[in-house]
Formats: C-alpha cells, structure tokens, sequence
C-alpha cells in the first residue's frame, strides 16, 4: 500500500434544511460577518434574506457583498476585501457556487494580507495561516467541492490568466451542505457543474498520488453521478437525485483537496482564463473525449474500472477492451447529459489555440496525470478538441 495523507480540516453539516443552523454555526465563530454572493436573482434572494436573518437571530451583524462575478476576478476580490476591513469583518460566509466561495477565500486573505490578492498566487508570496479570517461556506451548486477544498481559483482579467491561492488555512472551518439549496440550479448548469463533479472523481482516481482513501470516495462516488447527473437535469426537484449530487460533490471536493486534480484541469484553467464565457464543466467537457484516448492505454486497469460502472458487461471483457470502451462511455455520458461541444462551437478561434497551450501549465496538475503531457502534446489535444 503507498504511503499517504489525509486531511479533512472543515468540519461538515449535511442534510436537506440544514442552511437553518448557519446562524448558530456562524455565532461560534464570529460577531460581523461578511455575506458573499452574486447579485441576488429570484431564485437565491430568499436564501440570502433567510442567511442575514438567521445569524442576525444569532446575535451576528451582517454586511452584503453581492459583487461576485462567475469566474472570480482579482478585482472583485479586492473590492469585497476592502469593504471587509473597512467593517472589520470577523468572519466571512460563502454562499453560492464555486465562485462565491472562492471570492469568500479570497476575502478571507485580502482582508488580513498586505498587498494585492494576486501576489499571493500559487509559488508566490506566502499566506500566513494565523491571519486568515474563518469562512463557512454553503454551496448552492453540486459541483467544485470548493465548500471543502483550500484552494480558490482567482483571475487576472489583465493578464487573462487563472490561477488559484492555496493553503491549508483556506479551506472552510464549516460547510452546510444543503441539498435542497441545488433544487433551482437550471438543467444546463446542473450539466456542468455535474460534469465538474465527475472530473474531480474521475481524475482522483486517475491520480498518479492517489490513496486507498481518496480511491474509495471516488469510485462510490462516480456511481452517483452517472445514475443521477442525467436524471437531476431532467427533473431539477428530483431529492434522491440533488442529495447524491450534492455529496459527491463534496467527496470530489475532499479528494481533490488531498491530491489535485490532473492534465484535464491545467488545460481547463487555461481555457477558462482566456474565454471566461465558457464554464468550467464545458471546457472540461469539450476536452475530456480526447484527453481519454490519449491517456487509456497508460491506466488501463484505472479506466476499465471506470468502464465497467457504466457499463457492468464490460465485466465480461478484458481490461484492456474495458478501457478502450471507458473513452466511449465517457463520450455518450458527455452527449446525455448535453455537452457534446467544441471549442469552435463556443466561438473560439482557431487563433486563439496558442494562447490555450501557452498557459496550459501554469498549475502543475498536468504532473499528477498517468501520462506526461509535454507543449506539443497539448497543442495536439487541444486542436483535436477544436472541431467536433
Ligand atoms: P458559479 O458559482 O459560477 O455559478 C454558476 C451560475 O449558477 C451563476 O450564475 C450562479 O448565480 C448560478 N447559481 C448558483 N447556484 C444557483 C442556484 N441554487 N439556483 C440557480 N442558480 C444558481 O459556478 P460553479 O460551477 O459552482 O463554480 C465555478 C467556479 O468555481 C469557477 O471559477 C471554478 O474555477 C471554481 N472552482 C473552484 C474549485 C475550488 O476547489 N475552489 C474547484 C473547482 C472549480
């Protein structure tokens, strides 16, 4: 067995209604808080009344930055920091999606940290752990895993590049994991998002530093999603389906947390950085058929594996023919759930590609996939993905 660690450092609430414990959770913790969401739209405004509400119950004062932006720039950020010290906020509450809660780590940063929040990107300036303010996070999607990881991922809309902070420091002291929050998450978001959550699972698995822990959480998993991805985005009120999503999405979450995620990431951040227009869970989606065939027949036994909880007949078969159909399978579970596209079907030109490849590699994710990735061979995959 290989040697490892394991670290779950936030401390987990799930369960359908439990957002109703995020005033007592938010009191044990601070005494103003800063409330960190998009702008408010019918299908969130009665969340974040009911949030300010319930803490102010809590005997927590509450201030509201609703200027998170999808895709979280390093502006935005700053901004919030600044409201943040300026009401000397004592806590920070994450509530949304990915991007909420990675604007709230932000702010957990800018808001005790010199400087700007881009100087503390990843091998740059250190995040000292003692500042950092505490955050509880609520996701209101079933995707990143963001509400357990310690990372966020932040952009320079200057440099247009995407990049993340990291430090154990970051990761949420509580996540109230809520399923029932996912219900109003329209199909086409549920796809991508659902498809992100896939990702983080299937590259955990994948992962060259994978442990026996973060194995099992991936594989038992994977089969929640591919039962019940297809079935959230055709009934979005479905509660067996957004229960199942919601919690492997918080597994993707902790199992990425613990080993990173592999090459499909580091080309999706660069993707994301240069056409934030396009989510996270499509630029995933649009590279993955190809990313598959060139990687199977280096994790055989990994992708029959895979294979065979899409397909339990391929327990019949040889590894090898398991594997090579886990690409196929990969490819109708990517057309089910609607995001069979391509880089070109998302306005891309094919000028623009370079750039993709240039900054493929900004993270160094691409290390922990079964197969080395050089320059030539994501300009490979990458224009194989522009035209489907
Ligand atoms: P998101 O937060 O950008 O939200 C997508 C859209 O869904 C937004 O318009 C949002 O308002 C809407 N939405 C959210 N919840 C809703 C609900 N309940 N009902 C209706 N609409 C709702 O999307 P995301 O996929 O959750 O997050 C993506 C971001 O997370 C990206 O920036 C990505 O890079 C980052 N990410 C972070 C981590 C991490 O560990 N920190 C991991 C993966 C991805």
């Amino acid at each position: 067995m290989n040697k490892f660690n394991f670290n779950l450092p936030t401390s987990i609430t799930y369960g359908w209604g439990r957002v109703d414990e995020i005033g007592k959770a938010t009191s044990r913790i601070g005494k103003k808080g800063l409330l960190v969401t998009v702008k408010s739209f019918p299908a969130m405004k009665p969340l974040f009344e009911k949030v300010k509400e319930l803490c102010n119950e809590a005997g927590v004062e509450v201030i509201h930055f609703d200027g998170v932006i999808p895709n979280p720039t390093i502006d935005s950020i700053n901004q919030a920091s600044e409201i943040a010290i300026k009401n000397k906020i004592d806590v920070i509450l994450g509530v949304g999606g990915g991007s909420s809660i990675d604007t709230a780590k932000g702010v957990a940063v800018g808001a005790s940290h010199e400087g700007d929040i881009w100087d503390y990107r990843f091998g740059q300036k250190r995040i000292q752990a003692n500042k950092v303010l505490p955050i509880i996070a609520v996701p209101t999607t079933a995707g990143t895993g963001a509400e357990v990881t310690s990372v966020a991922v932040i952009k320079n809309a200057n440099t247009k590049e995407k990049n993340a902070i990291a430090a154990w420091s970051l990761a949420p002291k509580v996540a109230i994991i809520d399923p029932e929050l996912t219900v109003t998450v329209p199909p086409n978001i549920t796809a991508t998002t659902g498809f992100d959550t896939f990702s983080h699972l299937f590259e955990s698995h994948l992962n060259k530093y994978g442990s026996y822990l973060t194995n099992l959480l991936a594989l038992d998993s994977l089969k929640l999603v591919i039962k019940y991805l297809p079935i959230a985005i055709e009934d979005p009120s479905n509660k067996e389906a957004r229960d199942a999503l919601s919690l492997a999405s918080t597994a993707g979450g902790i199992c990425i947390n613990n080993i990173g995620t592999t090459l499909p990431h580091s080309i999706d951040m660069s993707i994301g950085g240069h056409h934030p227009k396009i989510s996270h869970g499509e630029a995933l989606a649009i590279i993955y058929p190809e990313i598959n065939r060139w990687t199977w027949k280096s994790a055989i036994s990994k992708y029959a594996t895979v294979g065979r909880l899409f397909n339990t007949e391929l327990k019949n078969q040889s590894d090898e023919v398991a594997a090579e159909r886990a690409c196929d399978e990969m490819d109708d579970f990517i057309k089910k759930i609607g995001l069979w596209i391509s880089l070109e079907d998302k306005d891309i030109s094919e000028s623009d590609l370079k750039a993709i490849v240039d900054d493929s590699m900004n993270i160094p994710n691409y290390t922990f996939h079964p197969k080395l990735a050089d320059l030539k061979d994501i300009d490979e995959l990458v224009k194989k993905s522009y035209r489907k």
